[in-house]
């Protein structure tokens, strides 16, 4: 599935009480799932590391998908376009690490460039 029939797809499941026109609900709702799942995905490598349980890649996959499903509710809300976002991230690391990351590259990081890139301006 493509990410533009993804964002379609995914809407049909949100609340009831989800009205499009609620920006900062829809923000807000946003970014607090993103947050759980990212922290029931936590739990899942908390478990496997330390209380010894098999790792679930399902689960993983599972847990991957619902973040995605909050994503998909601050791509909407803001009309941004998730190819862009991914075709930034990696000018932006490619900017700051070249090739290959290294970790004194990771220390000396230039956020002003980097945010540079993110606004789709020239950098040096
Ligand atoms: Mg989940």
């Amino acid at each position: 599935m493509d990410i533009k029939q993804y964002l379609l797809e995914s809407e049909k499941t949100n609340s009831h009480l989800f009205n499009p026109d609620e920006r900062a609900k829809n923000l807000l709702h946003g970014s607090i799932g993103i947050s759980t799942e990212a922290g029931e995905l936590l739990d899942h490598m908390k478990k496997h590391i330390y209380q010894d349980r098999d790792l679930d890649v399902v689960n993983i996959k599972e847990e991957l998908g619902d973040i995605m499903w909050y994503m998909a509710i601050i791509l909407r809300a803001l009309n941004l376009d998730f190819e862009e976002i991914l075709d930034l991230n990696i000018q932006k690391l490619r900017k700051r690490y070249g090739e290959e990351f290294d970790e004194q590259k990771a220390l000396l990081r230039d956020l002003d460039e980097e945010r540079k890139i993110l606004e789709g301006k020239e950098t040096k």
